[in-house]
């Protein structure tokens, strides 16, 4: 165990083949990392000066690739009308 006190976000494997995509609370949007980042903490990629994540970075845990409702989310994102996993719970189910 190492760093316990991060935060610890879900990561999936973007179908690019050369990112990680998480889903930042703070921010409510996906960040995209490179793909496998060595272990541990990685630097938040949070626009938000003010996001919790920002002074220590977070974890990532690598769930899989990322399911299809989340390639339609980045869609949404990248036009600017994404709307996240608010029903994240209900939805995992994959
Ligand atoms: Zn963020």
């Amino acid at each position: 165990m190492e760093a316990p006190e991060l935060p610890v976000l879900d990561a999936y494997a973007h179908r690019d083949a050369l990112h990680l995509i998480a889903w930042c609370d703070e921010c409510r949007r996906w960040h995209f990392h490179d793909l496998m980042p060595k272990s541990g903490p990685v630097a938040a990629f949070c626009h938000s000066p003010q996001s919790a994540y920002r002074p220590a970075g977070y974890v990532l845990r690598l769930m899989g690739p990322a399911p299809r409702w989340i390639n339609q989310d980045l869609q949404r994102q990248s036009r600017g009308t994404q709307k996240g996993p608010y029903d994240l719970v209900q939805r995992r189910s994959w």
